[in-house]
């Protein structure tokens, strides 16, 4: 499957969640067989070079491909929660976003050291999350050194901002 049949899959609706955001939904993507399977396939293939040991997936969309890169690669995957979601002890960071803050949450132990984490999501606008995210896992003790998404939006500058902070970024489209 071609870039351009992957991104033909991909829907852009107006104005969700809120007026001037063009919203990139990704589920017409995901309940067409081929179009899922060539995106995993693309993600574990520009995966592979980095031998990570964990993939760690952000919530909520981050799951549906974390988990299926996870398998291929034969690594376990780490779900990365929005605030109060997780049963256990738990270690957060606390990110800006436009209006107010956010929290993200991994289950304390649940990094271990040595780990080479692959951070993975659906999209990559202002890089807000995937930083925290990457500051939340090297905390942790694990190191980053990649981040894969299926959309990268470019002008908005997170994949630089995260190439800044040591992180190799891809996409599969732009
Ligand atoms: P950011 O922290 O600005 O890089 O935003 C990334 C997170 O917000 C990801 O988890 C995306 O799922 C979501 N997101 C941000 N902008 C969009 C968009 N235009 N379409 C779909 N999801 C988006």
């Amino acid at each position: 499957m071609t870039r351009a049949e992957l991104q033909a899959l991909v829907r852009t609706i107006p104005d969700f969640p809120k007026p001037g955001i063009l919203f990139r939904d990704i589920t017409t993507l995901l309940i067409d067989g081929r179009g899922f399977a060539a995106a995993v396939d693309a993600l574990v293939m520009r995966a592979r070079p980095h031998e990570v040991t964990l993939v760690a997936a952000i919530e909520a969309r981050g799951f549906l491909f974390g988990a299926a890169v996870a398998r291929a690669l034969g690594v376990g995957v780490l779900p990365v929660r929005k605030a109060g979601k997780l049963p256990g002890p738990r270690v957060g960071i606390d990110y800006a976003l436009e209006y107010g803050t956010d929290r993200l949450e991994i289950h304390e132990g649940a990094v271990r050291p040595g780990d080479r984490a692959l951070l993975l999501d659906d999209l990559i606008a202002t890089g807000g999350t995937a930083l925290a995210t990457t500051r939340l896992l090297r905390e942790a003790g694990a190191e980053v050194p990649a981040a894969l998404f299926a959309i990268d939006l470019p002008d908005l500058g997170g994949a630089d901002l995260l190439r800044a902070e040591g992180v190799a970024v891809d996409s599969l489209m732009v």
